[in-house]
């Protein structure tokens, strides 16, 4: 018996966009289980969250064998919430894992061999107590095994019907080419690049994603908060319990009084669009047509309700655009930007 109730109307609730030339539509809004999800978080507001992602139209769930911690728990976690709650609506979600990342111990615990990827999709299965993935991901470029080894078994897993689609995540743009052409030839389309991209990290704009663009592959932004430094979370100091307090990935002395200072002034232009910061930040992100999915972190339903909300509000003037560049600074897109 599942104890998941139907709220209707939940995919009024969202817009969904076409993920490069394919046939999937994402939510705009993903949820993504990197953070919050391991076996050290609240079961019961794990579920909470998950709950009101899929009440709001929120489709695409993005897993990777390593999330926790510990490395495994936050498919574990996931697993039990789809078993308790969402068997039925299997077919209403696009469920996706990665390999890559160190995780288990020994020479094939880690990186892109055949070995490792075809193991580790199996153990991942496992602990989501799912027969098959809708996307799998090389979770990063391996620079020892041969490419063409890693994109082979991608290609035979979809073969094997383990997972539907393939995507890359981090690829430099030379080995995604390469990787986009290899898979195309095989009559596999790159569905996904997963990549980081927020205003602070902007390096994608220049080659991976019109990359991405010209190949019909979709982006699907990471870290599109900072890991919450693009919230109003770390405007007056660093509050007990917040990713920079637990995780070696976002470390007190990132905060910067250059930092902050940005940070409070993007705060108060988006008070001036009537929004919080995180939504003017995903907002931004996805003012790209390139871009397909903002994958969201969120350790509450709260912050979940919140990031939910950018969608009231996704437009810019080209002068709210031309002041995000300013006050980002050294951006070497802002003069382009303002002249259009
Ligand atoms: P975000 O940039 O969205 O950061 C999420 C964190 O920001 C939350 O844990 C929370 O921090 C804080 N936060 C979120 N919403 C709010 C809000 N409204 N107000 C205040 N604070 C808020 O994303 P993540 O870095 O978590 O990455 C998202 C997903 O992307 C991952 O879960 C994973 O699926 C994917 N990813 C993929 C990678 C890859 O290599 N392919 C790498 C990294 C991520 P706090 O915990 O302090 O409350």
């Amino acid at each position: 018996m599942e104890n998941y109730c139907i709220v209707e109307p939940r995919y009024e609730r969202m817009g969904y966009r076409r993920a490069g030339r394919s046939g999937i539509l994402l939510s705009e809004v993903s949820l993504g289980f990197w953070h919050n999800f391991g076996a050290d978080a609240e079961y019961d507001v794990c579920k909470a969250i998950v709950h009101t992602a899929f009440d709001n139209g929120v489709t695409y769930m993005d897993l990777a064998n390593n999330y926790g911690p510990p490395a495994g728990s936050g498919e574990e976690t996931f697993g039990r919430i789809y078993y308790e709650s969402f068997r039925s609506h299997r077919d209403e979600m696009i469920i996706a894992t990665k390999a890559g990342h160190d995780m288990w111990p020994g020479p094939y615990g880690e990186w892109s061999s055949r070995k490792n990827l075809i193991a580790s999709l199996d153990q991942s299965l496992h602990r989501m107590r799912l027969d098959y993935v809708d996307i799998f991901y090389s979770h990063r470029p391996d620079p020892n095994t041969p490419l063409e080894e890693t994109l082979q078994t991608l290609v035979d897993i979809v073969r094997q019907g383990k997972a539907l689609y393939v995507g890359i995540s981090k690829y430099p743009p030379s080995m995604a080419a390469a990787a986009y052409d290899y898979l195309e030839r095989e009559h596999v389309h790159c569905l996904l690049y997963q990549g980081r991209y927020n205003m602070f990290t902007r390096e994608h704009e220049t080659e991976i994603l019109p990359q991405a663009g010209d190949r019909g592959v979709g982006y699907v932004a990471f870290s599109p908060l900072a890991q919450g430094l693009l919230t109003n979370r770390y405007l007056h100091g660093i509050p007990e319990g917040s990713r920079m307090t637990k995780s070696k990935f976002l470390r007190p002395d990132s905060l910067t009084p250059d930092l902050l200072d940005k940070i409070d002034r993007l705060d108060r232009m988006a008070s001036r669009r009537g929004q919080s910061l995180a939504q003017m930040a995903l907002a931004w992100d996805l003012r790209l047509p390139e871009v397909t999915s903002v994958i969201i972190g969120a350790s509450s339903v709260a912050q979940l309700e919140d990031n939910l909300k950018a969608r009231e509000h996704l437009d810019f003037t080209s002068d709210e655009l031309y002041e995000i560049d300013q006050i980002l600074g050294n951006n070497p897109l802002a003069e382009k930007c303002c002249s259009h």
